[in-house]
């Protein structure tokens, strides 16, 4: 009979393997890693995993993670931002690399995902009552309406549909609003935040 993992162990491998870039086997792994070295291993992800899930919100503005305690992020403060260009992000990992290379001077809104009807994935679940809500709030008030939307999900088949279902709400909803998408020079399949800074910039810039 082959040996069976014991099931604790098998529980925790089960519960890594939900993680992104976890597959079976380096879900086995980690997990054999963690027993190991478990006193100190164990206990500072612990600590770690507990603190951020006490610490960590998502900003009221933008949805990015934020330790605030008012629940704003710094990017949302900043005085310097203009208010009036909002780009949509499909993660904080992608809002990262779209700031660092120091293309877009507006502010962001960041989803939960992508769309993928595959997947049981829907608006809600990614965020975009909450992008619609901000959008509305923005075209109510004078001082913050919005001159551009810059829809950044990325080019993969599931980016792709996720661009055209917001571009067409937005389009029904808000029918003056200046809407646009990174450019097509950003490699197809790959996501934002895995994308050179060079590159993400030339997106940015020339945006249509
Ligand atoms: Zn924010």
């Amino acid at each position: 009979m082959p040996i069976r993992l014991a099931p604790a162990v098998q529980n925790l491998v089960n519960e890594l393997q939900k993680l992104p870039g976890f597959g079976p086997r380096s879900a086995q792994r980690a997990a054999f890693h963690l027993l190991e070295n478990r006193q100190e291993q164990i206990d500072r992800l612990r600590d770690a995993l507990v603190r951020a899930s006490r610490e960590v919100s998502h900003c009221r503005c933008c949805h990015t993670l934020t330790d605030d305690p008012e629940g704003v992020c710094p990017l949302c403060r900043d005085p310097d931002r203009d208010r009036t260009l909002l780009c949509i992000v499909e993660s904080v990992g992608d809002q990262m690399a779209l700031d660092a290379s120091l293309a877009w001077p507006g502010v962001y809104f960041v989803l939960s995902g992508r769309l993928s009807p595959v997947q049981g994935i829907g608006p809600s679940d990614i965020g975009l009552p909450a992008l619609f809500d901000r959008i509305q709030a923005a075209s109510d008030s004078k001082a913050e309406s919005l001159r551009e939307i810059v829809v950044a999900t990325s080019y993969t088949p599931e980016g792709d549909a996720t661009a055209y279902y917001i571009i067409d709400c937005l389009k029904k909803r808000w029918p003056g609003l200046h809407v646009t998408r990174l450019a097509r020079g950003l490699p197809s399949g790959i996501e934002i935040e895995y994308t050179d800074l060079n590159t993400i910039a030339n997106a940015v810039y020339s945006r249509r």
